[in-house]
């Protein structure tokens, strides 16, 4: 494999395009939104800056890494020619069924078509293609150039030989790949969920302040964030679309989000995007403020 395609180029597909590349892989960055794909180029440069800064890679490195990226806003026939499509556009179910038909008209018949998907189930994204054995998920963590995992996620249909080829495509990238079955929420947003759904209860219920639930995990259990950080930081809309995901796919109340979450999203205050969630954002400031609202 030398060529790969990225299609979206947000937060997880600038950071898979900036991975492929650094590795010496030839890679077509696809995205609707021009402007998307410019702030992209500029985030991996910056990203790639920092690398050789902390003696990660060379200046060279990043030079050759910037030269194999090229940006598209449409699968046109270079994007087409990948070996493999890392689809990374928006976590929604329509666009990825559109996306994945699309790819699989375009792409030469040996390619494989991986999803970087959190929560969307990886048989059905196979099923609207004429090639399931070849459909993957490969789920990066964010941020992408620092995570060293890669959840491999088999769909009912995904081949040994894809998995394999996804396994080792990893190990190039020296990433750890881990694989996985398809089930809602694969494995790691399966045990993440319910343990960030878990701490907006006892939030809610009034067990304990945002700022203590978080310091009893990260002192506690040794975790870097505290998990109402981590909310925070994933996203509150992302982790409430997850455990719908989880609470449909297994009908199991033990699922269900916490009407604390469900309000705050309603409310627009997603987290880190929107500037509070459990805690406050402002620019250029780093200390972890609790919201007002949580205010003990
Ligand atoms: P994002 O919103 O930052 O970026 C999505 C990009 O997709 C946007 O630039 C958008 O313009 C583009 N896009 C939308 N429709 C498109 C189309 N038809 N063709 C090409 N591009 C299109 O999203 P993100 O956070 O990077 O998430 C991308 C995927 O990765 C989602 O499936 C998400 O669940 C998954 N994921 C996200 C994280 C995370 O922490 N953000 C972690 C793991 C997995």
């Amino acid at each position: 494999m030398n060529h790969i395609t990225v299609i979206g180029s947000g937060t997880m597909g600038n950071g898979i395009a900036h991975v492929f590349a650094q590795y010496g892989y030839q890679v077509s960055l696809v995205d609707v939104s021009k402007e998307a794909l410019k702030k992209a180029m500029t985030t991996i440069d910056k990203n790639l800056s920092r690398q050789v800064e902390k003696g990660i890679i060379s200046e060279e490195t990043k030079g050759k890494a910037l030269s194999n990226i090229s940006t598209f806003t449409t699968i046109n026939e270079e994007a087409a020619q990948a070996d493999l499509i890392a689809e990374a556009a928006s976590e929604n179910f329509e666009l990825k069924l559109k996306l994945f038909k699309e790819m699989d008209e375009a792409a030469k018949p040996s390619a494989i078509l991986a999803t970087n998907t959190s929560s969307i189930s990886i048989t059905k994204i196979a099923s609207v293609t004429k090639r399931p054995d070849k459909v993957i998920g490969m789920h990066f963590m964010n941020p992408v150039p620092v995570m060293k995992l890669i959840e491999v996620i088999r769909g009912y249909s995904t081949s040994d030989e894809t998995t394999e080829a996804v396994m080792a495509l990893s190990k190039k990238l020296e990433k750890i790949p881990v694989e996985v079955n398809d089930y809602p929420g694969f494995v790691a947003n399966r045990i993440l969920m319910p343990m960030i759904n878990e701490a907006v209860y006892s939030l809610y219920e009034g067990v304990a302040g945002v700022y203590e639930i978080d310091m009893v995990m990260k002192l506690g259990m040794a975790h870097p964030m505290g998990p109402l950080q981590l909310a925070d930081f994933i996203g509150l809309d992302v982790c409430l679309s997850i455990l719908k995901v989880l609470h449909d796919g297994f009908g199991n109340p033990k699922y269900a989000p916490c009407p604390l979450l469900v309000n705050m999203v309603q409310a627009g205050h997603k987290g880190v995007k929107s500037g509070s969630g459990f805690y406050q954002y402002q620019p250029g400031i780093k200390e972890l403020v609790v919201a007002d609202r949580f205010k003990r």
